[in-house]
Parts: structure tokens; C-alpha cells; sequence
């Protein structure tokens, strides 16, 4: 079979140098592997996605250099999104959460992506009579307990359980939209994905994913989770959002100029000279790309790739 990558960006700003980096590795793994590869324009928040951002994603990376077998829209997938909410119900495992954001985060529990376990404390609350559909709050879906043993390609252990660690996760949110793991898991296996690319910023959710998957039946791809591009903030070091996006980076850099710079960052080229994606693939391999996270700033007219700190994977 042929293997399927996917790079599923979500369109709700421009993109940033971090953006760019995990589609062009999304990209570079599955053309050296002769495969296919999917752009998953992730428009579902109601509030953040526009039309415009959406497709200012699709032509930045387009521009960049990058070219899809498919392109899709999540929000069209709405149906098969309901599909999965309608198998869950069936099996009585959906109730909504009535909880407030404070209450969910009294008890001062982390789950393993920062954020804040959920305990459970509406599991059993019934669903409106009419169903799902008719319910005004956020929708959890009750996760069975127990390990989900995973480790990725890149050897990272992400072993878990999600139920304790996390907590049953939100399925649907308050404004209605599909959330983040339930239509990422629907739509991989809509389009026939077999390998998820993506910065180590999501993999401590994987277990999550892989337990959605399983309890819809769905198959399991190959996970492999690479570096991220960092900024120094204050004292802290923070994923390089905001700081500069793909509309400044335009007035400053070619597309095979900035390209060349990410190539150079994630370790797949000595020097920051100009390449284009098609002159990365032929010699592309993970074991040239960094494991380690790169710090970069942005100086107002370049990207330049900090003295290269060793950080914690
Ligand atoms: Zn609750």
C-alpha cells in the first residue's frame, strides 16, 4: 500500500516559521517514500478560522514550494465527524460537561500536555431526550481505562494512559465545534492516512488519539514526532508563534530563500543558501534532521538560527 502522509495545519493565522518547517518535513517524508501527501486545511473554529486565513495557508505553502495530492477542507467532513458523535452515543459513552473552566481546574491536576486533567465528574449525566444534537454543552466521550502502548518512530515513548492522565476528552465543544482529536483520528482514516509528521508539541496527546482510534475502530498509522522551532521569551523558551508570519517573511525572503533557511535550521543543509523542496528531497533522511528543538528569532529583516542550546526532548 502507498504510504499517505497528511500535514494538517490549523488555518487560524498565518503561517510562522514553525508552520512552515513541519509542512515541509511532512512533505520531504512522504515524497522520498514515492508517497502520497494529503493538505488538511483544519478550518473548524467558528470563531479563529476564516476563509481568507484558510486560504492564505494553502497559497503560502504553495508559494513555499509544496504541492498535495488532496486538498481538503475539515469542515467538509462534517457528516463523518457526526457519524463518530452517533457511534458514541449508541454505546452511551457521550455526556456533556457542565463544568465550568474553573471548576475543572480546582483540583490543580496537569495531564501530560500542560493543560488540566479532567476527573470525571459528569460521567453518567444523560443526554438531552432528543439526543446529542439538542445539547448546549461541551460533550465529553468516556474513555475506557488502561495503558495505550506506543512508542514512535523517531523512538519517542509515549506510552499512556489516557483516561488517567488526561481524562475523558472533550468530543464536542460549546460553540458547537467538532473538537481537535476526534476530527484529526475521523479524518485520517477518511483519507486513508498512514503516517502523521508533526512537531513534538503534540505528542504527549498521541494516547489520546490512538485510544479514539481504537474505540472507533479505525486504523492506526505510523506516528513520528520532530523537532520545534523555539523563541527565547523572557527567561522561557516558547513555540515560534506570532513572532513573525508568512506575510512579513514574504517582504524579506524568496520562497527558496526561506526554505533554505528552514532546511538549514533542522539540520538538512551546512549553509542557509536558497534550495527549493525538490533539491532537499533527493538526499532527505531522518537521521539528518535535528532531534533536538532549534531557538530562532526573527531580528526584523532575517531568521537566524541561535547558538544551539541542548534541550530536554
Ligand atoms: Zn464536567
Amino acid at each position: 500500500m502507498t504510504d499517505t502522509g497528511r500535514f494538517a495545519p490549523s488555518t487560524t493565522g498565518p503561517a510562522h516559521p514553525g508552520t512552515l518547517l513541519a509542512a515541509l518535513l511532512c512533505w520531504l517524508d512522504a515524497r522520498s517514500r514515492g508517497g502520497r501527501v494529503v493538505l488538511r486545511l483544519e478550518d473548524l473554529d467558528p470563531e479563529r478560522s476564516t476563509p481568507e486565513l484558510t486560504s492564505a495557508m494553502e497559497d503560502g505553502l504553495s508559494w513555499l514550494g509544496l504541492d498535495w495530492d488532496e486538498t481538503v477542507r475539515q469542515s467538509a467532513n462534517r457528516e463523518a465527524h457526526e457519524d463518530a458523535l452517533d457511534r458514541f452515543a449508541a454505546a452511551g459513552l457521550l455526556y456533556p460537561c457542565a463544568c465550568s473552566r474553573a471548576t475543572h481546574k480546582s483540583h490543580g491536576l496537569r495531564s501530560p500536555d500542560g493543560g488540566f486533567r479532567y476527573l470525571g465528574t459528569c460521567r453518567g449525566r444523560a443526554l438531552p431526550a432528543g439526543g446529542w444534537r439538542e445539547c448546549e454543552e461541551p460533550l465529553r466521550v468516556e474513555l475506557p481505562s488502561g495503558v495505550v502502548p506506543c512508542v514512535d518512530e523517531s523512538g519517542l515513548d509515549l506510552s499512556q494512559d489516557p483516561a488517567a492522565q488526561f481524562g475523558d476528552p472533550v468530543v464536542r465543544r460549546r460553540d458547537g465545534a467538532i473538537a481537535y482529536h476526534l476530527a484529526s483520528v475521523v479524518d485520517d482514516s477518511l483519507q486513508d492516512v498512514t503516517r502523521v509528521v508533526r512537531g513534538r508539541d503534540l505528542a504527549a496527546t498521541t494516547g489520546v488519539q490512538l485510544r479514539l482510534r481504537a474505540m472507533l475502530e479505525l486504523p492506526r498509522p505510523v506516528y513520528r514526532h520532530h523537532l520545534l522551532l523555539l523563541e527565547q521569551r523572557g527567561d522561557k523558551l516558547a513555540k515560534l508563534h506570532g513572532a513573525v508570519g508568512l506575510p512579513r517573511l514574504r517582504e524579506h525572503y524568496g520562497a527558496s530563500g526561506l526554505c533554505g533557511f528552514l532546511a538549514h535550521a533542522a539540520g538538512l543543509s551546512p549553509d542557509p543558501a536558497p534550495r527549493t523542496p525538490r533539491d532537499l528531497l533527493a538526499d532527505f533522511d531522518w537521521r539528518r534532521v535535528h532531534a533536538q528543538d532549534r531557538v530562532i528569532h526573527w531580528d526584523g529583516t532575517q531568521l537566524r538560527v541561535d547558538a544551539v542550546r541542548l534541550l530536554d526532548v
